[in-house]
């Protein structure tokens, strides 16, 4: 490799600038830590909507626990149940990936 330099910090990439993969070793374009270090601030940000969005959630499903479902959905008088919306299947799905 020549004359390659990380488009973060400028300097050389050195031939120890390398990652092993099950595929085999490969050459970064960059460094790894300036690309961590130049992500830090989207990386912080996204980790605070993070919560926000759990705590969303979290308040919907202390509503669908306490409830049975939506009145005035069907327009005849009928519930529509939390299960007909994939309620709360489908939010604890979210909530244990965001675990
Ligand atoms: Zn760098």
């Amino acid at each position: 490799m020549d004359n390659l330099h990380c488009p973060y910090c400028g300097k050389a990439i050195e031939p120890t600038d390398r990652d092993v993969t099950r595929h085999g070793d490969f050459n970064f374009l960059w460094h790894i830590q300036c690309v961590r270090k130049a992500n830090r601030p989207t990386i912080i940000r996204l980790e605070e909507e993070n919560v926000r969005l759990r705590k969303v959630l979290e308040d919907l499903r202390f509503i669908i626990n306490e409830s049975h479902g939506v009145v005035g959905y069907h327009l005849n008088g009928d519930v529509a149940t939390w299960e007909e919306f994939g309620y709360p299947e489908e939010i604890d799905e979210v909530l244990t990936a965001l675990a």
